[in-house]
C-alpha cells in the first residue's frame, strides 16, 4: 500500500491528498435506505477492542485497562489513513528546501517559486505527514449522534477536544464527523475523525486572512463576533441561543438546513475552549425532527491553525441531501435550493 501524499494542482495551486490505500477500506453500507443502528454490532462496539488498532486515548473513568471494555470514548488510529506520522512516511519532516518539495514553500505561486531550483516543479509532491484518527463517540452501537444521551455527547465532544490538543504541534487539526453513507461514512457506529496536517488548508487560511483584515479595519473587532451580534439582532436566521453559544443558519448557507454553532465569546480555538456540546445535541435533534432520524450529515470544526491568535472557532453542520454536481465541482460555487431563512424558521419550531 503506497503512503499517502500531498500534491499541488498546477492550475489552481490547490492541495490534494492522494491516499489510494483508503480504497481498500470495507464499506458496511450496501445500496438502499439507511435506517441507522440496523447493523447491530461492529468493530467500534464495546467488547470488540481487539478488532481495532491499539487505542491512543480513551475515557476510562472506571479504571479499566487499555483495549478492554469499560470506556466512554475511545480513539484509535485510522486503519486506512490519509496522513501518517513522519517516522512511517519514509521521509522526515522539514524537507521543504529540497527541489522536489520547494513548491510547497510558496503557496502564492508554486511554479515560480520552484523554478529557482532549476527545473520548474510541475509535479510537486511530498508525504502526507500527520495523523488520521477515529474517535469512537460511544461504546453503544448507535448510528446517530442524535441517539446519544446528553452526558455521552458531552464526553464525545471532550474527546474530540482532547485529541485535537494532542496534535497541537501540527500546522492544522481538522475535526470532522460523517454520519450515514450519503455523508461519506463507511462505518455506521457513531464516530468522529481527526486529521492532523502539516499544512493549513486554503479554506482555513482564507478565513484567517479575513479575520485579520476585519480586525485591522475595525481596530480589533472579531468578524464572526460582529456577524453573530447582527444575527441575534435580526433574528431571522437565528435557530437557538444559550449562555455559551448561538446556532444560526448562515447567511450564505451552501446547503439546505446548514447550521453554524458559534461561541458567544469569540475564542480562536475550539479545542482550548469549552461548551457547545448541549447545543450540538439540540441542533441534531431539531434536524432529525425536520428530516427524520437518522439524518445523514457532515460536521466540521474550523479552529485556529497553530500559532494563530486572531480567529473565531465555529462548528458547521450540513445535511447530505444531494450529491455534488458539475457546476459546483467546476466553480466551487454551491447552488443552495432552499433559503436559510426558511430553514431557520422550521428549525426554530423543531428545536427543544
Ligand atoms: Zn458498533
Amino acid at each position: 500500500m503506497s503512503a499517502p501524499e500531498v500534491r499541488i494542482d498546477q492550475l489552481t495551486g490547490g492541495r490534494v491528498l492522494i491516499a489510494p490505500g483508503r480504497a481498500a477500506r470495507p464499506d458496511q453500507f450496501g445500496l438502499g435506505a439507511w435506517r441507522g443502528g440496523a447493523l447491530g454490532t461492529c468493530q467500534f462496539c464495546e467488547g470488540s477492542e481487539a478488532e481495532t488498532p491499539p487505542e491512543v486515548d480513551a475515557d476510562r473513568s472506571g479504571g479499566s485497562g487499555p483495549d478492554r471494555p469499560g470506556w466512554r470514548t475511545r480513539t484509535v488510529p485510522n486503519l486506512y489513513p490519509a496522513a501518517i506520522p513522519a517516522d512511517r512516511s519514509g521521509s522526515a519532516e522539514g524537507q521543504d528546501d529540497s527541489p522536489s518539495s520547494s513548491a510547497f514553500s510558496s503557496p502564492a505561486d508554486p511554479l515560480l517559486a520552484s523554478s529557482r531550483a532549476g527545473e520548474p516543479d510541475m509535479f510537486a509532491s511530498r508525504p502526507a505527514v500527520g495523523a488520521h484518527e477515529v474517535i469512537i463517540n460511544t461504546p453503544r452501537h448507535v448510528g446517530s449522534l442524535g441517539e446519544l444521551e446528553p452526558d455521552e455527547l458531552e464526553a464525545a465532544v471532550a474527546a474530540w477536544r482532547r485529541r485535537m490538543l494532542a496534535h497541537a504541534d501540527e500546522a492544522y487539526v481538522q475535526l470532522v464527523l460523517n454520519q450515514g453513507p450519503a455523508a461519506g461514512a463507511t462505518v455506521e457506529h457513531s464516530h468522529a475523525q481527526l486529521g492532523a496536517l502539516n499544512l493549513v488548508p486554503a479554506a482555513v487560511a482564507r478565513e484567517r486572512e479575513r479575520f485579520n483584515s476585519y480586525r485591522e479595519l475595525t481596530a480589533g473587532s472579531s468578524l464572526l463576533g460582529e456577524v453573530l451580534r447582527e444575527e441575534i439582532r435580526r433574528g431571522e436566521r437565528l435557530v437557538a441561543i444559550d449562555d455559551e453559544v448561538a446556532l444560526v443558519c448562515p447567511w450564505a448557507s451552501r446547503f439546505p438546513y446548514e447550521m453554524r454553532l458559534i461561541p458567544r465569546r469569540p475564542h480562536p480555538s475550539f479545542e482550548r475552549d469549552t461548551g457547545g456540546a448541549e447545543m450540538l445535541g439540540r441542533a441534531v435533534a431539531a434536524l432529525e425532527s425536520a428530516l427524520g432520524r437518522p439524518s445523514q450529515f457532515n460536521i466540521w470544526v474550523k479552529t485556529a491553525p497553530r500559532g494563530v491568535e486572531h480567529f473565531h472557532w465555529h462548528l458547521d453542520l450540513a445535511p447530505a441531501l444531494e450529491p455534488r454536481a458539475s457546476f459546483e465541482m467546476a466553480t466551487g460555487i454551491e447552488i443552495n435550493n432552499s433559503s436559510p431563512e426558511a430553514a431557520a424558521a422550521e428549525l426554530r419550531e423543531k428545536i427543544a
